[in-house]
């Protein structure tokens, strides 16, 4: 049990009453925040056409070649858009983060990988069918002779090569076979898929030339694009770990193969880590420092002064050779670190009432979360998935803050059914024929938080919404990528 911690922030911050009856207010702000961020992700892809539309495109449909030639200059300015949408999206801006989740956001990223590779290469290839019955050659002929004898195309050629390594290396069957690492080092070439695919648009056609505004408003989109990647995964991550100035103070065991590593730093304060949002740490020590590693609060910070000196905690799982090193940290190593982010936060509420469901190291940012999600007493329940009271994480912890906060706790442990593979429950509960609402009969009327394996977490979710829950009062953080 470790009872040192203690809320860093005042009572009343915690929204016993202040925050109440306003979340649904908040909740259509986010809504609405969503709806416009989609709206502009969508009308800049409108835009790349009517830029084209606007310098007489259209009129390429008069010859069947000419035809070929727009289309594939459209598939070329639509998946060169869906690309920087793409990179916009894994920029980790705040407002993106804030709206729909740092998750929700690279779901989105990934969505739209096929479908602009898609594009890319319908644009290579109906401009070689279209450039060649122009020319009179095959589509063959005519792609040799633009790589040889056009400048910038051959960079064009070895872009899509990336880009088509990139996509097959990210397919969920093809990157559960690599290691993190080798996936996470194939996707930064799409940095230079793009950098290869820029000269050619500029260079080649007339619709980026020169002194038309096409070519300024497609510059501009490409440079603010590369300025939120550079702003905000290399220079903020850089800030923030100069800024908070990060050491491990120690590494206390918690449970087999679990530890609780606490750090501290300064100007906490300004950090915004609260209750179950993460963060991305390296470990500054021989061997470690190279692997990024997402965890979440498992408390909230707690300040030891005005000035924001204080100690943030995380609680890590040895779920793989990485995260088992953490346990032998030495206090003094110092920590990098890049976020906050995700909105597995009072951020994403959107009711009163509050049900949070748990499993095995998917626990303890619940325990955050109990921490200073504000509600009334009587308007939260909390349960905790175990196969045993060991496996509980920090439970003690949660069951004092439970009885603090006014909130109904049940600890589930056993064996999970073996016939019954839609249950999250254990056996007993399973053959009892309990489902969620007989935990938390205001499911219906609440936000839903879940963390834990992915099958038990679907499970969980399922049984939400059989049980009346919408899908945005539901709230899963996932520990996988
Ligand atoms: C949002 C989020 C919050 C998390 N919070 C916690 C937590 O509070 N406590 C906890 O114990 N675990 C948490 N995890 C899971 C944890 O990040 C991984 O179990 C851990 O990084 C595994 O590292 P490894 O080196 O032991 O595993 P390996 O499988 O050997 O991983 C090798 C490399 O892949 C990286 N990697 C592995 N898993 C992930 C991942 N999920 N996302 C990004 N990179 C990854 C590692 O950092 C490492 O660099 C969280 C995961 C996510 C996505």
């Amino acid at each position: 049990m470790n009872t040192h911690l203690l809320p860093a922030l005042a009572a009343d911050s915690r929204g016993q009453d202040s925050s109440r009856g306003s979340f649904k207010a908040r909740h259509r702000r986010r809504l609405l925040r969503a709806d416009l961020l989609t709206t502009a992700a969508w009308a800049s892809v409108a835009a790349a056409v009517a830029l084209w539309l606007a310098d007489g495109g259209a009129t390429g449909f008069s010859t069947i070649a000419g035809s070929f030639t727009a289309l594939g200059i459209v598939a070329g300015l639509a998946g060169m858009d869906l690309v920087l949408l793409m990179l916009l999206l894994a920029a980790r801006i705040p407002l993106i983060d804030q709206t729909v989740g740092h998750d929700r956001a690279l779901e989105f990223h990934r969505k739209l990988g096929k479908p602009s590779l898609y594009l890319l290469l319908a644009h290579g290839i109906l401009i070689a069918i279209g450039y060649g019955m122009a020319e009179g050659l095959d589509p063959v002929s005519e792609a040799v002779s633009l790589w040889v004898l056009v400048p910038d195309m051959w960079l064009a050629f070895v872009s899509i090569a990336l880009f088509i390594a990139v996509v097959v290396t990210s397919l969920v069957a093809v990157r559960r076979r690599f290691p993190y690492e080798f996936w996470y080092a194939v996707h930064l070439l799409t940095y230079a898929a793009v950098a290869t695919s820029l000269p050619h648009q500029f260079s080649v056609g007339g619709l980026f030339a020169e002194g038309t505004w096409q070519r300024w408003y497609w510059l501009a989109v490409c440079i603010a694009t590369g300025a939120a990647l550079l702003h905000y995964r290399v220079l903020e991550p850089i800030i923030a770990t100069f800024r908070h100035q990060l050491t491990v103070s120690r590494v206390v065991p918690v449970a087999p193969g679990v530890v609780n590593i606490e750090m501290h730093g300064l100007r906490l304060n300004e950090l915004a880590g609260t209750g179950g949002r993460f963060f991305i740490w390296r470990f500054l020590a021989q061997g470690l420092w190279w692997h990024p590693h997402p965890f979440s609060l498992s408390a909230e910070p707690l300040q030891f002064d005005a000035a924001g000196r204080g100690l943030l905690r995380i609680t890590v799982r040895n779920l793989g050779k990485g995260s088992a090193q953490l346990a032998g940290l030495q206090p003094g190593t110092k920590v990098a670190l890049e976020g906050p982010y995700g909105i597995f936060s009072t951020a994403a509420r959107s009711r009163d009432k509050v049900v949070m469901v748990g499993a095995g190291i998917g626990i303890t940012p619940l325990r955050a979360l109990l921490e200073s999600t504000p509600f009334a007493p009587g308007n939260a329940t909390v349960i905790l998935r175990g196969r045993s009271d060991q496996e509980l994480y920090l439970g003690q912890e949660i069951l004092e803050l439970a009885r603090e906060r006014g909130a109904t706790l049940f600890h589930l442990t056993g064996q999970r059914s073996a016939r019954n593979t839609d249950s999250w429950l254990p056996e007993s509960a399973t053959s009892a024929g309990h489902r969620l609402k007989d935990y938390a009969p205001d499911v219906a009327d609440a936000d839903v938080y879940v963390c834990g394996p992915a099958a038990w977490a679907r499970n969980v979710l399922q049984d939400a919404r059989a049980a009346g829950v919408k899908e945005d009062q539901l709230h899963y953080e996932r520990f996988d990528w």
